[in-house]
C-alpha cells in the first residue's frame, strides 16, 4: 500500500482506496499490470526421434522439462579394443601352426593358414582403423548428468547439441 495526493484536496489518499477519505472524490485506482503471458512453444529442432522446443527436449518419447536442464554437452566413448585383440591373437596362432606344419618342407595346410592368418590380421587392422567412437548427449539437471541420446554419427549429435544450448540460451 503506498499513499497519493488527492486530485481534489491534495491531501495524502492510499492507493487501495476508492474514494479520498478526505474530501471524497473518487481516486483512480492504478490499472493492475497484465500478468506475463508464457511464451509459445515453438520448435527449435524436430526429427523422428529427437524434439527441442523453447520449453522442452523430447528425446524417443521422453521429456525433459526445460527449466530443468542447466547444461548440455556431447561426450563420447572410443570404439572397443578387446574384439580386435582377441582376433589379432586367434590370427597370430594360426601363423604359428602354419610355422608348424611346415617344419618339413611348405605345405598346402601351411600355405592354407598363413594366408588365413594374413586375411584375418589384416582385416583385424583395417577395422581398427575405420572403427569410430560413439558420441552422446548428456544433460545435466539439479538431479544430476543422463546420456539421453547414442549416435556415431558425431555431425547428428552436434547438432542437437547446438539446439539444445540454444533453447537453454535464449528461452529457459
Ligand atoms: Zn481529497
Amino acid at each position: 500500500m503506498a499513499l497519493i495526493q488527492c486530485k481534489e484536496c491534495g491531501q495524502s489518499v492510499s492507493t487501495e482506496a476508492v474514494a479520498c477519505p478526505h474530501c471524497g472524490a473518487p481516486q483512480q485506482r492504478p490499472v493492475p499490470p497484465p500478468l506475463p503471458v508464457p511464451p509459445q512453444e515453438q520448435k527449435i529442432y524436430l526429427d523422428k526421434v529427437v524434439a527441442v522446443t523453447t520449453t522442452r527436449v523430447v528425446v524417443g518419447g521422453t521429456t525433459y522439462a526445460l527449466r530443468n536442464i542447466t547444461s548440455v554437452s556431447m561426450t563420447y566413448t572410443p570404439p572397443g579394443v578387446l574384439g580386435a585383440i582377441l582376433l589379432l591373437f586367434v590370427g597370430i596362432v594360426i601363423f604359428f601352426t602354419g610355422e608348424f606344419l611346415s617344419y618339413g618342407g611348405i605345405s598346402p595346410s601351411a600355405i592354407i593358414a598363413y594366408v588365413t592368418a594374413g586375411i584375418i590380421v589384416c582385416g583385424t587392422i583395417f577395422g581398427m582403423c575405420k572403427a569410430k567412437p560413439t558420441y552422446h548427449v548428456c544433460l545435466s539437471s539439479t538431479a544430476g548428468e543422463i546420456q539421453v541420446l547414442t549416435s556415431k554419427n558425431k555431425a547428428y549429435v552436434e547438432k542437437i547439441v547446438v539446439s539444445i544450448n540454444d533453447a537453454i540460451a535464449l528461452y529457459k
